[in-house]
């Protein structure tokens, strides 16, 4: 079949043929129909090849839609053609984090060698997804892959993150998002679905604020040099009840901190390499702050239901796999507006 590989030799990702996945026991084959786009497959493959704890050539892609295409020997509750999307943080399946869905933070896959797909394990931007196990399967029902598979991750972590807040979200509160991108522009839909807080979002790019506003954010500012003092203009002094900060990077966790108010909330969902410092002094009393990896599988399909509400709608930029180079591209550049997805 035909793929997405990263090889890990200095190039770029790109088309391959690779050997035809076949589902062993338990496992599930998934003819993909949609494939996301995902920064944290960037970040991936700006670390040396050797030093991946995975071999290489990987395929990319962590956000997987589709349907079934053929079981492995003893899968009894799915079927042939069923429509699914993938839920991506496999754990062992056998701890209490696991047995609660919240493989996302399984203590044991680590050091058991098990990784994602396209995180390790062969990913989604190909003609064939190989699951490794049934339970990792959730219905799509009637929704669109195309637009509901960025929900698997650009979806479920903003969720996750969003989710843990939402008693600090009260009427009068302000919430802000940093980075309006794949995560971003989710994650600010998530915030005016789930909460009555007003939504500030930041961005570099004036096209991602514009796109922040039109998914819902009440006020929108560019995240230069001047954006702390304005966001503490718009919260009378008193800073935000949670902070996400979708980026992660050293000026973006800065900000986050100067933002955050008495008793808020930092959560830091983007790998940008940043740290925050926390102790008296550094950040206002009771401020928590948190990285967050991921979600759980009851999340996604929380999350897939939301969708079917019409509360959250992705924006897509669509390609074909020949084309999957060019997407990571325009990622790279910040051009995508909303989430790249791959039609395989
Ligand atoms: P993206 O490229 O689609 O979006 C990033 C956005 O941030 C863009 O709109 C960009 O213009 C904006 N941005 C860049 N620098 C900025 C700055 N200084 N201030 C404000 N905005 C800025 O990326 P994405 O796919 O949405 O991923 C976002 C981050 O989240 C990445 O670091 C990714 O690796 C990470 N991620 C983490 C998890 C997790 O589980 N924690 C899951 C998925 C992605
Ligand atoms: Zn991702």
């Amino acid at each position: 079949m035909r793929a997405l590989c990263f090889r890990g030799d200095g190039g770029g990702p790109e088309v391959a043929t690779v050997p035809d996945p076949e589902p062993g026991p338990g496992q599930v084959l998934v003819k993909v129909a949609a494939a996301g786009v995902c920064h944290s497959d960037l970040a991936v493959m700006s670390v040396p090849g050797e030093a991946l704890p995975f071999p290489l050539p990987l395929v990319l892609g962590h956000e997987g839609a589709g349907t079934v295409a053929a079981l492995g020997a003893g899968v009894t509750r799915w079927q042939v053609g069923d429509a699914v999307a993938v839920y991506g943080a496999w754990g062992c399946g056998l701890c209490a984090a696991c047995a609660e869905g919240r493989e996302n933070y399984c203590p044991r896959a680590a050091g058991l060698g098990i990784f994602p797909p396209g995180l390790g394990a062969a990913g989604a931007i190909a003609e064939y997804l190989l699951v490794d196990d049934a339970r990792h399967l959730v219905p799509l029902g009637d929704l669109d892959p195309v637009r509901a598979v960025p929900l698997t991750d650009a979806g479920l972590t903003p969720y996750h993150a969003i989710k843990r807040t939402l008693p600090k979200l009260r009427p009068g509160g302000t919430a802000v998002v940093i980075g309006v991108g794949g995560l971003g522009h989710v994650g600010v839909q998530l915030l005016r679905a789930l909460s009555p807080a007003t939504v500030v979002a930041l961005d570099v790019s004036e096209d991602k604020l514009a796109l922040a506003r039109e998914v819902g954010a009440h006020e929108t500012l560019l995240s230069d040099e001047h954006a702390a003092v304005a966001v503490r203009a718009l919260t009378d002094g008193l800073g935000a009840r949670a902070v996400f900060d979708f980026v992660g990077a050293p000026a973006t966790v800065a900000l986050a901190g100067a933002v955050a108010g008495l008793d808020g909330d930092i959560v830091i969902a983007g790998l940008g390499g940043g740290r925050l410092p926390v102790g008296f002094g550094a950040l206002p009393y009771g401020t928590t702050v948190t990285t967050t990896y991921w979600g759980t599988r009851a999340e996604l399909i929380e999350v897939l239901d939301l969708a079917r509400t019409g509360a959250v709608e992705v924006h897509v930029e669509t390609y074909t796999l020949d084309r999957a180079p060019d997407a990571y591209a325009r990622l790279h550049d910040g051009k995508v507006h909303g989430r790249a997805v791959i039609l395989p």
